[in-house]
């Protein structure tokens, strides 16, 4: 019989983060998972950039995100004897005078001036310019394939990691936990990512799937050292490599890459670089998004000692670390919840 103080389901980045910082706490963890290598977590370009879109809007909560996704990610480099983090910049090409005028005007807020900068030079070959560019900082640079493959590995030798598809028919409430198979834990959390949707628990939850594509190209000419963004962000891996993307498609769930999103991707490019490059691999995952774009995370209704941790949508890798934290806190010590992100705004009082 294995007891846990947790039972946890699906190791994606949410799983595996709520799990290694459950251990670090010593707590007992038996973590399920069927073992897919095409999640969304296994295909994200592994970024955490602080403004986004056309716009240079600041993304939410990311005073508070940024700092503990930092400190994260390298204490993990070092006990994962990984170099897994990497702080540089973004170039972003601007297409319009409408862009340039909204970068001056961000910028010269105080909120944003810690974030934009000019970017006077021209734009080096074989980069295409644009109306002007701007720069972007700290952009934080995970190398998660890494990091997924180290989670893996630590959670099956320190952690009991059993890689099944887990039933939900097969788990039984008692008064003081459940009973899975010969598991009994005192709480079970699911971190199923986009196949929330499938829980019986908690597929009434308004989870919703963005499909997804991204390349891998190698482009020996381009000697990039930072991230460009000119319509898709173009991150360099190293060793000449990078990864071209992504793509949304709120209607495709099919986890397979497209044709479609492939010419777009290239069409990108072509328009962003002039250098010749080969494309080495197609990836494809479904980010869980909820309705309002906000994380989700609480007890279920009815069911006591049953929690929900999901719905990072795009960008996971700022918000796991913070939610999961946050979610460690209501159930240990009963610390309340951020209304934005409780279960309960889901629920009818
Ligand atoms: C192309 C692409 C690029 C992205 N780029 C970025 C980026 O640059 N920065 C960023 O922050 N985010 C990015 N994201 C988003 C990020 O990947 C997600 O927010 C994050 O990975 C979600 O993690 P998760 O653990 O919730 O879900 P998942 O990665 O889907 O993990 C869920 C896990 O649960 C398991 N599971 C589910 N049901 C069961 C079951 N019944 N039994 C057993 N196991 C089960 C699955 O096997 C899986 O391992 C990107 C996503 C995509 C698709």
């Amino acid at each position: 019989m294995d007891q846990a103080d947790y039972l946890i389901v699906g190791q994606g980045l949410v799983g595996s983060i709520l799990a290694y910082k459950l251990s670090q706490q010593n707590k007992r963890v038996v973590i399920i998972d069927k073992g897919s290598g095409n999640t969304a977590s296994r295909q994200a370009s592994g970024l955490i950039n602080p403004i986004t879109g056309r716009r240079f809007v600041k993304t939410w909560m990311i005073e508070e995100l940024l700092p503990e996704a930092r400190s994260f990610y390298k204490a993990l480099s070092i006990r994962f004897n990984h170099s897994l983090y990497k702080e540089t910049s973004l170039l972003k090409i601007l297409h319009t005078n409408e862009q340039v005028n909204d970068f001056h005007i961000r910028r010269a807020s105080e909120a944003y001036a810690k974030y934009l900068f000019e970017y006077p030079d021209e734009t080096p070959a074989p980069i295409q310019g644009g109306f002007g560019q701007a720069k972007i900082e700290p952009l934080l640079q995970i190398d998660i394939k890494l990091m997924m493959d180290d989670f893996y590995a630590y959670l099956k030798e320190n952690i009991n990691l059993q890689e099944s598809e887990f039933e939900h028919l097969a788990l039984k409430e008692f008064e003081d936990g459940y009973k899975y198979h010969k598991i009994t834990a005192k709480k079970v959390v699911f971190a199923e990512g986009y196949k929330m949707r499938f829980n019986p628990y908690f597929n009434s939850l308004p989870i919703q799937f963005s499909k997804g594509e991204a390349l891998i190209i190698e482009c020996p000419n381009l000697n990039l050292d930072c991230v460009l963004n000119s319509k898709i962000n173009i991150n360099p891996l190293g060793e000449d490599r990078y990864c071209i993307g992504s793509t949304y498609d709120w209607n495709d769930m099919v986890q397979k890459p497209t044709l479609e999103k492939k010419k777009y991707l290239l069409d990108a490019l072509a328009a962003a670089i002039d250098a010749p490059f080969k494309v080495v691999e197609h990836k494809v995952g479904i980010r869980p998004t909820i309705v309002d774009r906000k994380p989700i995370l609480g007890e279920h209704p009815t069911h006591k000692n049953m929690y929900v941790l999901n719905g990072m949508g795009t960008k996971g890798l700022s918000l796991a670390p913070y939610f999961a934290d946050h979610l460690i806190a209501h159930m240990e010590n009963g610390t309340p919840l951020l209304d934005e992100v409780n279960i309960e705004r889901f629920y009818e009082a």
